[in-house]
């Protein structure tokens, strides 16, 4: 899957993560413009773990430092949001 996000397009590969060096649920990469997720994951951990990473590359966009803490909780509350009211932008037109 390929997803657009700020003028870029970034390219989400779900792997099995035998075939990574590291330990993470998922990561990111961009310069290559690729975020990668464990993808024996259950399906809910997947997706919000898609948005822990497109958080971070948000963040080294624009520059903004954020602790792995703040990545996590603002991932859990827009997952949250985004989980529970999926046909928000169908409500406001
Ligand atoms: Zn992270």
């Amino acid at each position: 899957m390929t997803i657009k996000l700020l003028d870029h397009e970034i390219k989400v590969k779900l792997e099995d993560p035998g075939n990574w060096d590291r330990n993470n649920m998922g990561h990111s990469d961009i310069g290559a413009g690729t975020i990668t997720i464990d993808n024996t994951m259950p399906t809910d951990t997947i997706q919000s773990t898609l948005i822990h990473e497109l958080i971070h590359i948000i963040a080294g966009l624009n520059s903004i430092s954020l602790t792995e803490q703040s990545v996590d909780g603002l991932a859990i509350g827009i997952y949250s949001f985004i989980k529970n009211n999926p046909d928000w932008m169908e409500h406001i037109k």
